[in-house]
């Protein structure tokens, strides 16, 4: 059925030329009197023509504008889905965070002595074998240094175990710190700890030795009961050749164990290591030969 203007959406001036060519052609066919059958059937099927492709534009249009309003909705969803992605990448990226942080203070733990914040057993002998392939593979000297504190179960029995913990504590302060960057540290195990000196042969080893049994000598922990004096027994050794790292380990445990037998508080080196004499050496301990 033709719509006239008025029955048309008069709102809608999208299509406000359509409108005024039907409208010219409505007024046209109803004059019928003014022009011949023929003519007028031709501007009836002319006029019916363009008022279908007229609607069909509108047809067209309004499922233009349904696809257009689908595809707002998709947009907002996408960018919902967008921002939960974002968020749940957020979260993704707090967790790997976590983890690596996680993972790094368990490594921490693994390799670190809780009591005292240097390396643990595990990882000194561990650091110690690889500085020996290292010095395998330079040639250059390693030396050793076995540390033991001097009657540390006489400052367990008289100031207790805290003040005992205390005191160990503030040797491996000193111990590291007395040490060069690049020399490797830890605790052994009780109040024993071990340091290896690359680049270091028995001389300069010595004397690093000496200078550590002296600070701590000079250096009492200052405590709630006072004063505690404590001192330190070193037994030092120069890696040799091939020998694996607790051969090493056992000839400085022996010169440790003769600083004992000496009277404490003193470095020894180890007999198969020899000092050659040379001027201003500050050595304190002499070359003993086998
Ligand atoms: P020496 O001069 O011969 O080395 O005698 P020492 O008393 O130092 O050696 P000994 O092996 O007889 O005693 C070591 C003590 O160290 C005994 C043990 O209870 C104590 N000890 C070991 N580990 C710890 C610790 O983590 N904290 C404290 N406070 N004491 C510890
Ligand atoms: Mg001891
Ligand atoms: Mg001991």
């Amino acid at each position: 059925m033709i719509q006239s203007s008025a029955q048309r959406d008069s709102s809608c001036t999208l299509f406000a030329f359509e409108e005024k060519v039907l409208d010219l052609a409505e007024s046209l066919v109803s004059n019928t009197d003014q022009m011949p059958d023929g003519l007028l059937n031709g501007f009836k099927v002319l006029r019916d023509a363009y008022n279908q492709s007229y609607r069909e534009s509108q047809r067209l249009l309004r499922i233009s504008d349904r696809l257009q309003l689908d595809l707002h909705r998709a947009n907002q969803q996408l960018s919902e889905q967008t921002q939960q992605l974002q968020k749940l990448n957020a979260q993704l990226h707090e967790e790997i965070h976590h983890r690596k942080a996680l993972e790094t203070e368990l490594r921490r733990m693994a390799t670190t002595d809780e009591l005292t914040g240097i390396s643990n057993r595990r990882h000194i002998l561990e650091l110690g074998e690889h500085e020996i392939r290292r010095h395998r593979r330079s040639q250059r000297p390693l030396t050793l240094m076995l540390c033991d504190l001097d009657h540390f179960k006489a400052v367990n029995d008289c100031y207790g175990h805290a003040l005992g913990d205390n005191v160990l504590r503030h040797f491996a302060q000193l111990f590291r710190a007395e040490l060069r960057e690049g020399d490797i540290a830890g605790r052994l195990g009780g109040e024993e700890f071990l340091a290896l000196l690359p680049e270091t042969g028995s001389r300069e080893g010595l004397q690093a030795a000496e200078r550590l049994r002296q600070r701590l000598e000079d250096s009492p922990l200052h405590s709630s009961r006072g004063l505690i004096r404590i001192t330190l027994s070193i037994g030092v050794a120069t890696h040799i050749d091939d020998e694996p790292l607790n051969h090493a380990i056992a000839r400085a445990d022996r010169s440790l164990y003769r600083a004992k037998d000496a009277g404490r508080n003193q470095v020894v080196l180890d007999s198969q290591n020899c000092v050659t004499d040379e001027p201003n050496t500050t050595t304190t301990t002499p070359c003993e030969s086998k």
